[in-house]
């Protein structure tokens, strides 16, 4: 239990932190000097008024100095980072994958935020995601069971995530005559390729874009958006990753897609 607390409060923690790289990052600004000011009143927050979770509660969600709202999506960030953390926990249990994974799970989490936002993907957390993933590979257990296993299993994810992404916006930019796929997109795959390898990161690409086109169509149906105005591919390919985690590996999927449908079928004939 208290392992449990413990890295549910560094998520609230790591959650705060997240709200800083949101804010700071798209806007070119340092995210180690953070200056914690009131947005409204420029008033400086003190640390007792910082706290994660707690402070918002005691305060009101109302600034100390002028009273102005703060905004829920910060409390909010750092409650679903505690508890992406916690799941990772559930995973990993106490061992050393817990933390290149607790990393990899901030950064799909900020990256989430920035690129629905701005439409942009940070270079600096793709290539910090490449870094980890590599150099971590040896205490993976998602890349395979030998030492072996996991290094080569780790580089071909690397290759196999930027790669087919890659492909995708070549392709588009022939087909289309215009970028259909972003920068960002192709190294974070990269970068994520090499914590879950290959075959989970081209399954998570494959669910982002299931994801993507049943969101984007409702939302051409429902007239919420014009059909040539981008879409962020970001959000699905981190909810994507994050389902790989979850979900055994691949070809036992499809097996189980392919067994419902047998099924299916066989209703329909009788
Ligand atoms: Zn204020």
């Amino acid at each position: 239990m208290f392992e449990r607390i413990l890295v549910f409060l560094f998520g609230l923690i790591m959650g705060s932190f997240a709200n800083v790289c949101i804010y700071r990052m798209p806007k070119n600004l340092s995210i180690f000097k953070p200056n914690f000011r009131c947005m409204n009143c420029n008033s400086f927050i003190k640390w007792y008024d910082n706290i994660p979770i707690i402070s918002y509660i005691l305060l009101k969600g109302k600034c100390r100095s002028c009273g102005s709202k703060i905004a829920f999506i910060y409390p909010a960030m750092e409650l679903i980072c505690g508890l992406l953390f916690l799941s990772m926990f559930y995973l990993f249990g106490f061992s050393f994958a817990l933390i290149p994974f607790c990393l990899l799970l901030f950064s799909l989490l900020v990256i989430t935020a920035i690129d629905f936002k701005f439409q942009i993907i940070p270079d600096e957390i793709s290539f910090m995601l490449m870094v980890v993933g590599s150099i971590s590979c040896f205490c993976n257990p998602v890349l395979g069971n030998t030492t072996g296993q996991r290094i080569l299993n780790s580089f071909l994810g690397f290759f196999a995530g930027g790669g087919s992404l890659f492909l995708v916006a070549v392709i588009g930019k022939l087909i289309f005559k215009k970028d259909v796929m972003g920068g960002g997109d192709i190294k974070l795959m990269a970068g994520v390729g090499s914590f879950i390898g290959c075959g989970k990161v081209l399954f998570a690409i494959f669910i982002a874009s299931l994801l993507g086109s049943i969101v984007g169509m409702s939302l051409i149906i429902f007239k919420k958006i014009i059909k040539k105005q981008e879409i962020a591919f970001g959000p699905y390919l981190a909810l994507g990753t994050y389902l790989t985690l979850f979900l055994p590996a691949p070809h036992i999927v499809i097996n189980w897609i392919m067994t419902i449908e047998e099924k299916i079928l066989v209703k329909l004939i009788n």
